[in-house]
Parts: C-alpha cells; sequence; structure tokens
C-alpha cells in the first residue's frame, strides 16, 4: 500500500510509492494527525498508532519506543540548565533504528534490505528474523569484523560491495523496486514515520508545556526529520504551542550539515570526512541533511559540531557523573550541551533533552561470520540470485 506523501520543501503529494519528490528532496508520509493525545496504557511507539500507517508487528517490533525520559539533577551543575535524558538503549536491539524499523517490517511484505555497516543494519536483520523474512545488509568492504559479528548474530545475508558506498543508497531503492526488496534505509518514509515517535514521547511527557530544547546527534537526518514532523503534527493538531528548539550535533571530522548552518546555506554539501569514533553520525553526503538543517532552523534551533576529544570526555562523564553508558555517537549530545550553554544559546533555567540514540553495551557477539564480497555493478544480479 503506498500512503499519500509529501515534500516538506515544496509543497509536493504524491500517492506513488516514492522516497525522493522530483525536487530532489526526500518526501514523508502525509498522515492526518488525530487531535488529541492517546488514551491507552501501551508503552512503545504503538501508543501513537493513530499517528502511523500500520498496527504494531507481532514479535520485537511491537516493543519500539516507549523509552524512558530521565532528570539527571547530577549533570545541571555541570552543563548549567535542567537536564533530561531520552534512554533509546531499551529499545529491542538498543537504539531508536527501531522505530523505523518496526514500521517499515509492519508495513511491507517480502523481503529486507538495507545500506548501514552499523545501528540500522543490527537493527533491521533483527526485525527480518523476528517476521521470518529474508534480508540482505549490504556493508563497506572495509568494515571491521567487531561489527560484521554484531550485524551477522541475526543471520542475514551480508553482502560487502565495493565501490562506492555513498553512491549504493539511491541504486538500492531503483533496484529494490525492480526486485521486490523492501530496502528500509536510513531517511525512506516509513522509517521516518516510525522515528517520529521519538518527538512525540518527549513532547507527551512535558505536556501540556514543551521542553526548551531536544538536543540530537544527526547522520543521515532521517531521524531529525521524523522528530521535526512530530512537532510539526502536534502544532496542527494544538498540542503543543511551540516547538522545542532542536539542536543537531555532528562530529567536527565529519559535519556537512554544521557546515552548512555556520555558513548560513540553504542546502547541505557533501563533505570529504575524517575518522571519528562517533562513526554511527559519520555520514559525509546526508540524503536528509538539507531537511534536518531546515529543521534546525525552523523550529529556532542551530546544528553544531564537537571534536573528537570533546566527544571521548562526554563519554566519561555520562558513564561517572550519571551511570549511562552511551556510544560515541550518542555521547555528542552532551559535548553539544556544554557548547550551547557556553555561549548562552541554552539558558539557565531551560529544560533540555538529551536523545542518547544508542546503547554503549554491545559486547562482541558470538558465532560465525559469513560474507560475500561484490563490485557494485553486480549487485541487482547478486541480490536477484538469492531472493
Ligand atoms: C543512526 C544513528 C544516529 C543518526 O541518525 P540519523 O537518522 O542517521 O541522522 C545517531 N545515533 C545513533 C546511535 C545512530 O545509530
Ligand atoms: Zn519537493
Amino acid at each position: 500500500m503506498a500512503w499519500p506523501r509529501l515534500c516538506y520543501a515544496c509543497g509536493s503529494r504524491t500517492s506513488d510509492a516514492a522516497s525522493r519528490c522530483d525536487c530532489g528532496e526526500p518526501l514523508w508520509l502525509a498522515l492526518d494527525p488525530p487531535s488529541d493525545w492517546p488514551v491507552t496504557n501501551e508503552n512503545s511507539i504503538w501508543r501513537y498508532r493513530e499517528w502511523l500507517p500500520v498496527d504494531a508487528p507481532a514479535g520485537i517490533g511491537a516493543a519500539a519506543g516507549g523509552t524512558p525520559l530521565v532528570r539527571t539533577r547530577r549533570l545541571d551543575d555541570l552543563v548549567d540548565c535542567r537536564v533530561h535524558l531520552k534512554l533509546e538503549s531499551t529499545n529491542p536491539t538498543g537504539t531508536f533504528k527501531d522505530r523505523g524499523s518496526a514500521v517499515g517490517v509492519a508495513a511491507t511484505s517480502g523481503p529486507l534490505g538495507t545500506v548501514s555497516h552499523g545501528n540500522m543494519a543490527i537493527s533491521v536483520a533483527a526485525h527480518a528474523a523476528a517476521s521470518g523474512r529474508p534480508c540482505s545488509v549490504l556493508v563497506p568492504d572495509d568494515i571491521p569484523v567487531s561489527r560484521l559479528r554484531q550485524i551477522a548474530e541475526y543471520d542475514p545475508r551480508i553482502l560487502r560491495v565495493t565501490g562506492d558506498y555513498g553512491e549504493l543508497y539511491d541504486a538500492t531503492i531503483k533496484i529494490g523496486s525492480q526486485l521486490g526488496i523492501r530496502f528500509l534505509n536510513s531517511d525512506t518514509p516509513l522509517r521516518v514515520a516510525g522515528q517520529k515517535t521519538t518527538g512525540l514521547e518527549i513532547c507527551e511527557a512535558f505536556a501540556p508545556d514543551t521542553p526548551d530544547a531536544v538536543v540530537l546527534p544527526v547522520s543521515s537526518g532521517g531521524h531529525a526529520s521524523g522528530i521535526w514532523q512530530a512537532f510539526r503534527d502536534l502544532e496542527t493538531a494544538g498540542l503543543i504551542q511551540e516547538p522545542p528548539a532542536l539542536y543537531l550535533v555532528q562530529a567536527a571530522a565529519c559535519s556537512p550539515i554544521a557546515d552548512a548552518y555556520q555558513a548560513a546555506q540553504d542546502t547541505v554539501s557533501a563533505v570529504e570526512p575524517a575518522e571519528t569514533i562517533a562513526y554511527s553520525i559519520a555520514n559525509p553526503d546526508p540524503p536528509s541533511g538539507t531537511r534536518a538543517l531546515t529543521a534546525a532552523r525552523e523550529t529556532g534551533g542551530g546544528v553544531i559540531a564537537v571534536d573528537e576529544e570533546a566527544i571521548r570526555e562526554a563519554m566519561t562523564t555520562f558513564a561517572e557523573v550519571v551511570g549511562v553508558s552511551a556510544e560515541p555517537a550518542s555521547a555528542v549530545t552532551l559535548a553539544g550541551l556544554e557548547k550551547l550553554t557556553a555561549t548562552k544559546q541554552i539558558a539557565q533555567n531551560d529544560d533540555v533533552v538529551l536523545v542518547v540514540t544508542g546503547t554503549g553495551f554491545r559486547n562482541d557477539a558470538a558465532g560465525s561470520v559469513t560474507t560475500e564480497t561484490i563490485p557494485q555493478s553486480e549487485l541487482a544480479e547478486t541480490l536477484k540470485a538469492h531472493h
């Protein structure tokens, strides 16, 4: 089924199952928001069934979202504002990606796929396993074996694809629709629809008020897009008066969205990335970068970059001061907040939510790893041979 889709940038609507508008920007699902908060005790993304295109699936997809919001007073003195943590580590595979995977899996049938070498690969592979569907995970050829093991645990087909990894994103959407493989990539409309629930949960927790700011790590811009759509839907529904300011944080080693913000540009351009420990947010050519940039500007927030040393320090602070093991990509929120309060963009009495997007707990999964290495030119043929 194709739900109506809308372009945030030019306002075009389509009923095609497209991911991109003719103007080049990503589409999101256009679902009319209900006029009130849910009346249910459900504590998962399915609490917001009225905001979502489908019903909950059986299995782990039913357990996505409903993550805790924790007030951490011990951080207040360090960063000079009122800090709350949205702990995404309680999702079935330890990151917010499960919100999008759950909706993507519930809304489709047949073989699944994704282009990821990190948390999204783990999430899609796990949700595919839970629904008994074949899954192809496309990783870069030079992926470290420790990360491969974490994906391989769920036994998807893992293809190490040589050639330009960035180009794979669009290629899989096209090849996938030809072959009937549903690629749930980082900003596909169904994934963004599921990831909207982070924003709904944060706002409902503060209702009828809203937090002053939400600080989020950003890579592809898919999560930021979903959260922005939640704020817009809630405003449309009259459930919030003003959206929280959305601040996005990148690692300085790979910061195309922060660069565009700093340079007061309207669109995000690809950058040449350097190495960062925050590999989960190291997308040098973010498919929803411009949409994320727009979200930050429209909500009165901003986009900043933090260096490696600040990321390491923030990880230590999370663990030692509030007992939270955050992966480097999530620790950037605290490093970013320190900058935002130092420059008075966030004030002393502001309520600020840091979205701790992923767990620091990934253990070394046991078991063997099987992969195939193929050139990108053989991708369609190789995928076809399997499904
Ligand atoms: C994927 C991911 C992000 C970035 O989300 P985008 O939707 O790609 O912007 C941030 N943190 C963690 C832990 C992630 O896995
Ligand atoms: Zn458009």
